[in-house]
């Protein structure tokens, strides 16, 4: 028997990496603990050195989908005294340097699964999630990254969750921001004369307003957006004036894939590129027939096409309770006049008012404002024209002025 600390760094905290090594550990028949530092994820382990070898190797070559492992340091340690168990310790806050905080993900296909499963909880919840997706970058107030740490702090779990975030085998375990509509955030909607609130009402609101042609400010994971229906002229030609834009390309979000499809051609690499996790904005050849306006982009053999990434563009471009014409595809574009920064603050709602006929917002607070990211595919090769949101480096270089947003 042996000891041997491993200390892993990347994109490892909020992703899911504790519960994969204790699963290792365990596996392996290991014992010891692994803990979320500000230097990183630690693990101490005792056993024969091939299991810890075999821990060692897997680490990183089994790594969670959404994590990416930089380094494994290793020392050795002292036997363990007592070896018992493996456990996942509390997350410490020691001084060091600071990891990587986690990207945003798009949701992932087991919670949209459940988004739309009469028989399950979060049947229709905005704000479904788990370790394998959802919100991170954009709630993050500080690191470790934990749940005291993100503004979702303000919002205990509720008993159901609470057994879910502790469970190790369980999709939630230790998922920052897991809710359910008994204690999650929860949308309201606000037309400047009046606030709407409660989920099927707000969506409703907001689908009826799209379908009118009207333009709705939908509180996105990094931002608002302005979102009208792509095929209504008067609508787009309204939103270019309020947003003193004439012509510039505005960015498409499609429900589906097969709705990306009837709007530009996509090679292989594209179709991956817009359904991956970092759900870019794509911009493709567009096709001569696409169902969308002229105004959406003036003048422009291509169109910018991003899927729908969050459980709320989910129930917005699918036909819900409320029997209203429900279209899969609306112009997408950020939140602000031409050329000024981003509106994601609830404090923003009087310009938001002036820009759009209805705000669709919710009580999860936006800490770090995000927008979308840019890409082209050339040569087979994915190019960024803007890299935003779910760029794992981290750098957002300032965007092209002809990239569509
Ligand atoms: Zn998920
Ligand atoms: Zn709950």
């Amino acid at each position: 028997m042996t000891g041997r600390r491993l200390v892993v760094t990347g994109v490892v905290q909020g992703v899911g990496f504790r519960p994969h090594v204790y699963r290792l550990a365990h596996e392996l028949g290991l014992t010891g603990s692994v803990t979320n530092t500000a230097a990183g994820v630690v693990i101490d382990a005792h056993g024969p050195t091939a299991a810890l070898d075999e821990l060692t190797r897997r680490v990183a070559t089994d790594a969670p989908p959404l994590a990416q492992v930089r380094d494994v340091r290793c020392h050795d340690l002292a036997a363990d005294p007592t070896p018992v168990a493996f456990t996942i310790l509390a997350s410490t806050s020691q001084d060091g340097p600071r990891t990587t905080v986690p990207p945003d993900c798009a949701i992932c296909d087991n919670c949209l699964r459940e988004l739309f499963d009469p028989g399950d909880r979060r049947y229709r919840h905005p704000f479904i999630t788990c370790t394998d997706c959802g919100p991170r970058f954009t709630i993050v107030t500080g690191l470790p990254y934990d749940r005291p740490r993100t503004s979702m702090a303000s919002f205990p779990m509720c008993p159901d969750c609470a057994t879910e975030y502790h469970d190790p085998l369980d999709r939630r375990f230790h998922a920052q921001p897991v809710a359910c509509p008994a204690c999650g955030p929860h949308l309201w909607a606000d037309d400047g004369a009046r606030r709407t609130t409660g989920d099927e009402a707000a969506i409703a609101l907001a689908q009826r307003v799209l379908a009118d042609g009207g333009t709705v400010a939908v509180k996105g994971l990094g931002g608002f957006h302005l979102a009208v229906r792509a095929d209504h002229a008067a609508g787009i030609a309204r939103l270019r004036a309020r947003k003193q834009r004439p012509d510039r390309p505005f960015a498409l979000m499609a429900g589906s894939l097969d709705a990306a499809r009837r709007l530009v051609e996509l090679d292989p690499v594209e179709e991956q590129l817009l359904t991956g996790v970092a759900r870019p904005i794509v911009l493709a050849r567009r096709r001569s027939d696409a169902p969308v306006a002229q105004g959406v982009a003036p003048g422009s053999a291509e169109l910018g096409v991003m899927l729908a990434y969050t459980p709320l563009h989910h129930l917005l471009l699918r036909p819900g309770p409320a029997a209203v014409p429900v279209a899969d595809v609306l112009v997408m574009t950020s939140a602000n006049l031409s050329d000024e920064p981003l509106c994601y603050r609830d404090e923003d709602a009087g310009l938001l008012l002036r820009l759009s006929d209805l705000v669709l917002g919710h009580d999860r607070p936006i800490v770090t404002p995000c927008d979308d990211s840019v890409t082209r595919v050339v040569d087979g090769e994915p190019y960024p024209v803007r890299r935003s949101r779910c760029a794992w480096t981290g750098s957002c270089p300032r965007p092209l002025r002809s990239a569509p947003s």
